[in-house]
């Protein structure tokens, strides 16, 4: 049987090399600087045994890459999937460099995973799985050595027990090991949806200072997770129009817009999104061929590939999700005149939110919510303009763009510290 990871993911981590020595062509960065991005610094790899709930034993591949450490401790998310794989988890824990790169904040970075679909398991045995998880990879995380989050399918409740076990395991406090977390251990006001707000600043700010978005643009959303589903949420809050939205039983369409306020209710209540009244069912590929203004995939990687990157009509993709734009698909993309504004700089209000619940847990004083939201904006304005500053100068698309600002201080603090 072919590996599932493999036919969903294709070669991730080589389509990112890709997209790397492209920026360095570009930007005239020598081919040597730009080894010591080539390879992760760490990679751990870890199988355990988890009693299930009929008493059987089971065993769980776990992996955390930490790539690299030159600008600060390694940061990035924990995933359960069953399409958890190591070069998965490689090029996502490259993109998480990247992405704290752009932004601008004093990490690494970072990602790991645990292949295997929680859907598929009971409460009790998806916190076993994630408590032992963190048993056989404790030591190599730390708050100053690489801290933790969640990701695709794991949650701040996920993130309590691991915080837990860690804490056992040292004997003593220690918050700033993990972001993400519940507000009552420590977590940040605004970090549950700060992935979309940062990502609807970015649109709210394009919108506000270029030509690339018409008036009243029309919008569709691909997945109605956390991300998917606050991103409708605050950009219908703000007026804007969301004509579909999707999960991973399907997807809805209203030329009109969605009524998201009562849509979320019935996500809450249905587990959802189809069947709402007064929509046309849709497939999930069908959504994102739309002929809409904004295409927001907020799901998983490879979604727009070769072959339907031709038939997007969107002339602005805004990626939520994290490498929902194959290489071959950029490239086609580009040549169609689109926009598409990278993840690592659309989505990294996640991450950003995570510095600051960070450096709230390192101070033990917290913040209130508008104070940040306020610094998020101020992150996220402020990368865009590094990026969209290098898309002039360079006559480049935004990713490539968006990959020489994140490399470049990569590279600087590498040179500085004697390792280049
Ligand atoms: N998993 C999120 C991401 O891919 C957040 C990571 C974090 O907060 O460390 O950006």
């Amino acid at each position: 049987m072919a590996d599932v990871s493999e036919t969903v993911n294709g070669n991730l981590f080589d389509n990112a090399m890709e997209d790397m020595e492209k920026a360095g062509e570009v930007a005239n960065i020598p081919v040597e600087s730009l080894e010591v991005l080539r390879k992760p610094k760490r990679i751990l790899q870890v199988t355990f045994p988890v009693k299930m709930d009929d008493g059987k034993i089971k065993y769980f591949e776990g992996y955390r890459v930490q790539y690299s450490d030159a600008r600060g401790p390694t940061k990035g998310g924990i995933r359960f999937h069953p399409a958890v794989c190591l070069d998965e988890i490689k090029a996502l824990s490259f993109w998480m460099t990247l992405k704290c790169a752009v932004v601008d904040i004093p990490y690494g970075g970072a990602k790991g995973g645990i292949t295997f679909n929680p859907k598929d398991h009971s409460l009790s045995e998806i916190e076993r799985i994630s408590r032992s998880y963190i048993r056989y990879i404790h030591k190599f995380i730390g708050p100053r050595i690489d801290i933790p989050a969640p990701d695709v399918y794991t949650n701040p409740q996920i993130m309590a027990w691991m915080l837990d076990e860690y804490e056992k395991i040292e004997g003593h406090h220690a918050p700033g090991v993990i972001t993400g977390k519940p507000i009552d251990l420590g977590g940040s006001l605004g970090r549950e949806y700060s992935t979309s707000m940062g990502g609807a600043y970015i649109l709210k700010y394009m919108k506000e200072n270029t030509d690339i978005i018409p008036d009243n643009p029309s919008i569709a959303v691909q997945g109605f997770g956390n991300v998917g589903l606050h991103m409708s949420r605050i950009l219908s809050e703000w007026g804007y129009k969301i004509v579909a939205v999707s999960d991973s039983r399907g997807g809805i369409y209203s030329k009109d817009g969605l009524d998201i306020k009562n849509l979320i209710a019935q996500k809450e209540s249905k587990g959802t999104v189809v069947g709402f009244s007064g929509t046309e069912k849709i497939t999930n590929e069908e959504l994102l061929e739309l002929d809409v203004d904004v295409l927001i995939p907020s799901a998983l990687e490879n979604q727009i590939t070769k072959h339907n990157a031709s038939n997007i009509k969107a002339r602005i993709i805004l990626e939520m999700a994290n490498g929902p734009v194959s290489f071959e698909a950029d490239k086609i993309l580009h040549k169609a005149g689109k926009t598409v504004i990278p993840d690592i700089l659309a989505n990294a209000g996640g991450v950003t939110v995570s510095y600051f619940e960070w450096v709230q847990n390192l101070n033990g004083f917290y913040w209130i919510e508008d104070e940040v939201l306020f610094k998020l904006e101020n992150v996220m304005i402020s990368a865009f303009k590094d990026v969209y500053g290098h898309v002039e100068r360079f006559k480049t698309d935004y990713r490539t763009a968006a990959y020489i600002v994140a490399i470049n201080r990569i590279l600087s603090a590498e040179q500085l510290k004697g390792s280049l």
